[in-house]
């Protein structure tokens, strides 16, 4: 059989649910997912490469086994979603004594700082950089996209080949959000495993993306506003997707008992490590040049110095080999400092809950 999760669309009613008098099913114009409660969902087989669940109402359906399902114990909420024309299982699962307890901040031996950007991807304050992709806004993709757009714009209104063109569309997004995904989480591992804490720029992403305000030119007409800009601008940020990799240093990072420490990046690219002086003047694109001291570096790299330095743990003065993050460390201005752990209920009580992510095989029986 091709494809074995052929969904109903109606929504699916349980026997309960009808006794319950809830009429007839109804039509719903999408079903893109949806889920099952706590122990309703069991998994059958689990091989190396593969894994079946019976799901009430479907059947046996054969999944790609990506993780080691035999850690699991309490199987919970199952949830059954559609991305770009694949289903995918997702199971909430308890996995005891997964996370470790969270490092005090005093018995850290070294720190990262990282900067987020745009022609770098990360700068590290050890003085590398991450490289950013732009899956979705290098010029093939940009360029795909757009003619996948196009395409449908010009099929007719409810007709089935501009369905098909929609979903040629979702497959291609579909398959971007998958690449930067996975590499972002490459990008996360880099990062904490770099150090025994991580700090990072406490970044108001939504704020940065707004699109630029209308000029009036008082006869009730516009000025130009360099909207177009910003509107690119705005895509390249969002492709980067800065917040998804916050997301995955801190899950990673409390993983490994690591704290993530989130600092105020108000005028981090600005101010000189040497003297102090904030000056938007102090920077030329790539470049950092204190206009009162002179001090010249590479402003990213400098950025994300002056993030580390900001986590408020200091280390010795080592006139060896060691780099300047290293060492045993004292405290200042813990106290006022940000300390990110994923879910802070779930942090006072371990047990922790993981996501597991699986896709549905297409082919099955
Ligand atoms: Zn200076």
């Amino acid at each position: 059989m091709y494809c074995s999760v052929i969904l109903p669309s109606w929504t699916l009613l349980t026997p309960n649910e009808w006794k319950q008098g809830r009429g007839f099913p109804q039509f719903t114009s999408r079903l893109d997912s949806f889920e099952y409660k706590p122990g309703r969902v069991i998994l059958r087989h689990i091989r190396k490469n593969y894994a079946t669940a019976y799901l009430p109402g479907i059947g046996e359906v054969k999944f790609h086994n990506s993780r080691d399902l035999s850690l699991i114990q309490d199987l919970r909420t199952c949830t059954i979603k559609r991305f770009g024309g694949n289903w995918y299982i997702s199971m909430l699962v308890e996995i005891p004594g997964m996370l470790p307890e969270l490092n005090a901040l005093d018995l850290c031996r070294a720190v990262v700082g990282i900067d987020v950007g745009i022609t770098k991807l990360v700068a590290l304050s050890d003085g590398r950089f991450l490289e950013n992709k732009r899956f979705a806004t290098n010029k093939r993709k940009a360029r795909r996209l757009a003619m996948r757009q196009r395409a449908i714009a010009r099929k007719q209104k409810g007709s089935k080949n501009k369905i098909k063109a929609i979903k040629k569309l979702a497959k291609q997004q579909h398959k971007i959000a998958q690449q930067r995904d996975g590499y972002n989480w490459q990008v996360a591992s880099t990062i904490v495993e770099t150090a025994d804490a991580v700090a990072r720029e406490d970044l108001k992403i939504k704020n940065m993306v707004k699109r630029a305000k209308p000029k009036h030119d008082g006869n009730g007409g516009y000025k130009r506003n360099g909207g177009s800009q910003k509107t690119g601008l705005n895509r390249v940020i969002q492709d980067a997707g800065w917040g998804d990799i916050f997301y995955k240093i801190t899950w990673l990072a409390v993983k490994m008992g690591k704290p993530v420490i989130v600092v105020p990046a108000k005028h981090s690219s600005q101010e000189c490590p040497k003297c102090g002086h904030i000056d938007k003047a102090n920077r030329e694109g790539e470049k950092f040049l204190c206009v009162n001291c002179g001090h010249v570096e590479h402003a990213d790299k400098k950025a994300s110095r002056t993030l580390a330095k900001r986590a408020g743990l200091v280390f010795p003065k080592n006139k060896s080999t060691l780099p300047p993050d290293w060492g045993k460390v004292t405290l200042s201005r813990y106290q006022s400092l940000r300390v990110e752990t994923l879910v802070p209920s779930l942090w006072e009580s371990p047990p922790c809950v993981g996501n597991f992510d699986s896709r549905i095989c297409e082919r099955y029986g």
